[in-house]
């Protein structure tokens, strides 16, 4: 195969042709600014109106509760940053978990620079928080609880809504980080009881760049922006008219396939998985077997260092990549194989494979044997598997 198969979807989609067409004419045509008065103006002004709404109906909100930002990491950090500010005369405990996203981990570690307390919660084997565990580390000073919808690399679905009733019952604001999750995984703030929520583009087909930020009607969150009056002053800034428009787009498109799409990502996700399990000695699936995203399939491989593999497959034209791209290029295990409790030896051989709509099993297959031959090759030159083997004459192959 020439071609280039890419397997990494969590870490960023290709741009839908339909978005990209729907983007066009904001630079061309409709270039006005969405802010101006004059009525050319107007089509602008209308188009992020429209994105607002497609985008609010997605998780059941309000269209006014929708405040677009420069992406998941943004939003991320408004929700955190805010919040605490917000609420600091009522307490300055935050709780969160050990498997969030960077943009809550550095964001809560920033917090705690300036006062601010943070609880950084376990997870169990499979990457679970338990709702239970959330009840029990609120304290009379707890202002603010963040876990995240799904998990970006070993793609555990958390149990929001239980969490959500938690917080509700004990009046302390929920926010959860659904960059993962929207557009993949049906979402509704009211039955979730969410007060805060992130959502970026570029994670379901649309543009890099772009993301909201849902701040439940009633909440007094400062401005994350200081400059002009957009977004109801609370984030100042030129609206990335085309940005919000593929969004928009995107939203629309993924939300309206979605049932339809994560049932083949699934089938496929789980074809993968059989394969690799069944075929690739002392290997070891990441994450809840059933309750994952639809597109993520995550692994340990023992005796072999993840980034060869990533290597060896980009030889093969294939994208794939050890777990996260903010730890890529870093010697240090994953924090969320750390917290699910693998050794580090273990943990440094992790492979994530994330799945679209239009991966093909051809290229499953390919990929799957591609991973056999690399992984045997790379255990053929570690002196530890050579010990291993000779120990155990190959007995025991669980992990
Ligand atoms: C990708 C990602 C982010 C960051 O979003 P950007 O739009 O790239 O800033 C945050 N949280 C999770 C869970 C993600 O997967």
């Amino acid at each position: 195969m020439d071609k280039l198969i890419y397997l990494d979807n969590a870490a960023t989609t290709q741009t839908a042709p339909e978005v990209l067409d729907a983007m066009i004419p904001y630079f061309t045509e409709y270039y006005g600014n969405p802010s101006a008065v004059y009525s050319f103006a107007g089509e602008a002004k209308k188009a992020v109106e429209n994105a607002r709404r497609t985008l609010a109906a997605g998780i059941g909100a309000k269209p006014e509760e929708i405040y677009f930002t420069g992406g998941g990491s943004e939003s991320d950090n408004w929700a955190l940053k805010a919040s605490a500010e917000a609420y600091a005369a009522k307490g300055k405990h935050i709780i969160t978990t050990k498997i969030e996203h960077h943009a809550i981990l550095h964001t809560a570690e920033y917090l705690e620079k300036s006062g601010f307390e943070v609880t950084y919660l376990e997870v169990d084997e499979n990457g679970f928080v338990s709702p239970e565990a959330v009840e029990a580390a609120i304290r009379p000073g707890t202002i603010l609880i963040s876990v995240m919808m799904a998990n970006n690399e070993i793609g555990t679905v958390e149990p929001v809504r239980e969490i959500g009733a938690v917080a509700r019952k004990h009046g302390i604001l929920f926010h959860t980080d659904a960059v993962q999750a929207f557009g993949h995984l049906p979402i509704d703030v009211e039955a979730m009881n969410i007060d805060l929520l992130s959502a970026s583009a570029h994670k379901l087909n649309g543009p890099k760049g772009v993301g909201f930020l849902y701040i439940r009607q009633g909440l007094k969150l400062r401005a994350f922006l200081h400059g002009g009056a957009q977004e109801r002053r609370r984030r100042a800034g030129t609206h990335n008219t085309p940005g919000i428009v593929g969004f928009g787009k995107a939203a629309e498109m993924a939300l309206q396939s979605m049932e339809r799409r994560t049932a083949y990502e699934t089938e496929l996700r789980d074809y993968l998985i059989g394969r690799v399990l069944t075929e690739i000695p002392y290997t070891r699936l990441n994450g809840d077997r059933e309750k994952r995203l639809p597109g993520n399939a995550s692994f340990c491989f023992r005796f072999i260092e993840g980034e060869s593999l990533l290597i060896l497959l980009d030889q093969s034209g294939i994208c794939a990549s050890s777990g996260s791209a903010c730890t890529s290029g870093s010697l240090d295990p994953s924090h969320v194989l750390l917290a699910i409790g693998l050794p580090h030896e273990t943990a440094h051989g992790s492979l994530r494979i994330s799945l679209s709509g239009k991966t093909t099993r051809e290229e499953i297959d390919f990929t799957v044997d591609r991973i056999k031959e690399i992984v045997e090759r790379l255990r053929n030159m570690s002196p530890l598997y050579e010990d291993f083997v000779k120990k155990s004459a190959g007995e025991n192959r669980e992990v």
